[in-house]
């Protein structure tokens, strides 16, 4: 079989900006249906919409001053389940059917470590269950379960990529897209510095060096994760 005969496995991941409000909800389920009907396995996963997080986090804090650890984690990884299904329900309008899962229902096991969890193990069955079944996947990212307490645990911030990454090497996809509001890698940070330039490859050591310096477009974990497993990333626009 050639290439273009095979179905191509993908793991999407969208940023929060990519999921800011219903239009765009919509327009990254409508890219999502033409990968699936182009005949691909699709694997999403997405961040919460826009700021919500750290409105979250700021609700939290006015209610208490040192929030549990625990209870803190129960409130963030809201954010990423409510634009999952939000985004399952645009999918299934547009007549492809989408299943939304937590972190803990996709298998992505973790330390006990609240606010900065490590993907420790993913049992990915029920995801290889649905893609065979036909559906897209939906994951919320940035989130996991301890393997040890059974709690609910979240990954650090802007670790849904680290998300999208350990799945495309627990499900052999071929490709991990990170979907976000900058067409690529830059040299430097495209938003601060006028003549970075865009990178068309950049191997897994520089994009460690330029993670650990603060390039927030890939957080370091999820970079850590690529070379381990050898997952090729792309970083791409949600706007092109
Ligand atoms: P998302 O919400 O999609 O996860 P992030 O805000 O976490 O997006 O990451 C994208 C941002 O990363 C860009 O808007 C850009 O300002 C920043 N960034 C920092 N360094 C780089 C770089 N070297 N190349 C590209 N983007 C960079
Ligand atoms: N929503 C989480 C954050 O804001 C995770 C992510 O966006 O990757 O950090
Ligand atoms: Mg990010």
């Amino acid at each position: 079989m050639n290439e273009s005969e095979r179905a191509r496995r993908i793991v999407a991941k969208f940023g929060g900006s990519s999921v800011a409000d219903a239009a765009s909800i919509k327009r990254v389920a409508a890219r999502i249906v033409a990968a699936k009907q182009a005949g691909n396995e699709v694997v999403v996963v997405i961040s919460a919409m826009g700021d919500t997080t750290d409105e979250l986090m700021d609700l939290a804090l006015q209610v208490s001053p040192q929030p549990q650890p625990r209870e803190l984690d129960m409130l963030l990884t809201t954010g990423e389940r409510q634009s999952a299904a939000l985004l399952a329900m645009a999918m299934n309008d547009l007549g492809v059917e989408a299943l939304s899962y937590t972190g803990s229902q996709a298998g992505v096991i973790t330390t006990a470590q609240h606010g900065n969890a490590r993907i420790i193990d993913i049992t990915p069955g029920r995801i290889e269950k649905s893609l065979e079944e036909g559906y897209v996947v939906i994951v919320a990212g940035f989130q996991g379960v301890s393997q040890t307490t059974k709690d609910i645990t979240t990954l650090g911030r802007g670790a849904s990529d680290t998300t999208a990454v350990a799945l495309a090497a627990a499900l052999g996809a071929d490709v991990c897209e990170i979907y976000t509001d900058v067409d690529g890698v830059y040299t430097a940070d495209p938003n601060l510095c006028r003549t970075a330039r865009k990178l068309d490859r950049i191997t897994y050591d520089e994009m460690l060096e330029l993670s650990s310096q603060g390039a927030k477009v890939l957080q370091i974990r999820s970079v850590e994760f690529a070379k381990k497993f050898n997952v090729p990333v792309r970083v791409r626009s949600t706007c092109s």
